[in-house]
């Protein structure tokens, strides 16, 4: 039984999903379950299971997706106010064992509720 994330095997083409953007470090995806208006997910094409599990020789791929999510926030019309969540951890909400970046936006935010 393959072992591949549901992630890498968007990446890897065997499950369809429209890539709204990718080089070859990531692809950019929309949620299948959105969360607000724009909902996409920036997914490193190599996977780490979770943020933790990220060591120094990956610094420079965080980097560049945070550069991503900025590219994707002016494509989407929403760089005035956006959030980008990362859940580590079944505790943390993370469903999908594949580092990803959550890019929210196109609707209002509660200032005071980060966490809900
Ligand atoms: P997590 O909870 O791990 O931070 O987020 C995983 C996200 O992946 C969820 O918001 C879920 O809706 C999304 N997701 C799960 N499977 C698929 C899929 O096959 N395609 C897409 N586009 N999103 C998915």
């Amino acid at each position: 039984m393959s072992d591949k994330s549901i992630f890498s095997k968007i990446i890897d083409g065997e499950i369809p999903a429209d890539k709204l953007y990718e080089d070859d470090q990531c692809i950019v995806i929309q949620d299948i379950q959105p969360k607000a208006p724009t909902h996409l997910l920036i997914i490193p094409k190599q996977p780490i299971p979770m943020l933790v599990e990220a060591r120094p020789e990956h610094q420079a791929l965080l980097g560049h997706l945070l550069l991503v999510v900025g590219e994707m926030a002016r494509r989407t019309g929403c760089e005035d106010g956006f959030r980008l969540v990362i859940n580590n951890g079944e505790g943390g909400g993370q469903t999908v064992f594949h580092l990803h970046m959550h890019l929210l936006g196109n609707k209002k935010f509660d200032e005071d509720d980060l966490a809900s």
